[in-house]
């Protein structure tokens, strides 16, 4: 885990820049939530967001990210049992009954914004439900603990214990992370830990926070393409994610239209 990576404050100005970024990325997964249906393919979706995020004068973030080798699409989509890191392919089409978790990245005038979120497509089941919408609550219980003078054990625990309080599991392998003028800067932050322990936050930090909830297991696998990122027993998996600047004020959050 990148504990090591810069933290980088940020000023009244840049964040007014990240922004319009969050804005232009909340714009680019707006349109692929509307055009998600059943038998579209996840590389149209890609190429929706990639259209949105080009044409208000952006660049998609996650495009040539490196890895074990150089990401190749603007969004993950990650299907059902798949967590996080999912590639966009013409072969994977979404079915009635799927839960597709996209994720997406845009940097605009050198600044990143980071978010994702998880839908149903279609009628989906009851558990599937479930898990949605605990998996999303998590992550506005972790924003708001994101202000000044809390540690990132705070916003950690606070994620973690909705969680699991909900029969649910989260991942020990992915984190949360100070988001800017890297899409990965210090701190990192966990969505499981302890009240009280670790890096002090401050005005002026940005996080992209970002709870994975796993139904069955904590354990995730990696997918022989070495990108896509599963559950390790196949059960259902979601992740919703927002980057939000640390005020004067509390957490704003960025990545909204
Ligand atoms: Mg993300
Ligand atoms: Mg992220």
């Amino acid at each position: 885990m990148s504990w090591d990576r810069q933290i980088i404050l940020k000023s009244p100005k840049e964040i007014a820049i990240m922004r319009e970024a969050g804005r232009i990325n909340a714009l680019a997964l707006q349109a692929v939530r509307e055009a998600a249906r059943p038998g579209i393919s996840t590389a149209e979706l890609d190429a929706i967001a990639e259209e949105v995020i080009r044409s208000h004068g952006a660049v998609p973030a996650f495009k040539g990210y490196p890895g074990p080798y150089p990401y190749p699409a603007t969004i993950t989509a990650s299907i059902n049992d798949e967590l996080v890191h999912g590639i966009p392919s013409e072969k994977r089409r979404l079915r009635e009954g799927d839960i597709v978790s996209i994720d997406c990245g845009t940097i605009y005038k050198g600044y990143v914004a980071d978010s994702a979120f998880t839908m149903g497509i279609g009628k989906i089941s009851p558990e599937a439900q479930r898990l949605l919408e605990v998996t999303e609550r998590a992550l506005y219980v972790g924003i708001d603990k994101l202000r000044a003078g809390n540690r990132v054990g705070d916003v950690s625990a606070a994620i973690q214990h909705y969680v699991e309080s909900h029969g649910y599991h989260v991942t020990r392998e992915y984190t949360g992370h100070g988001v800017g003028r890297e899409m990965h800067e210090g701190p990192s932050v966990p969505n499981y830990g302890l009240p009280g322990r670790g890096v002090m936050l401050r005005v002026g930090m940005v996080i992209a926070l970002e709870p994975m909830v796993l139904v069955g297991t904590p354990k995730t696998r990696v997918l022989p393409d070495r990108w896509t990122v599963a559950s390790a027993d196949g059960s259902l998996t979601a992740h919703f994610e927002h980057s939000v600047a640390i005020t004067e004020d509390g957490p704003v959050i960025l990545t909204v239209v």
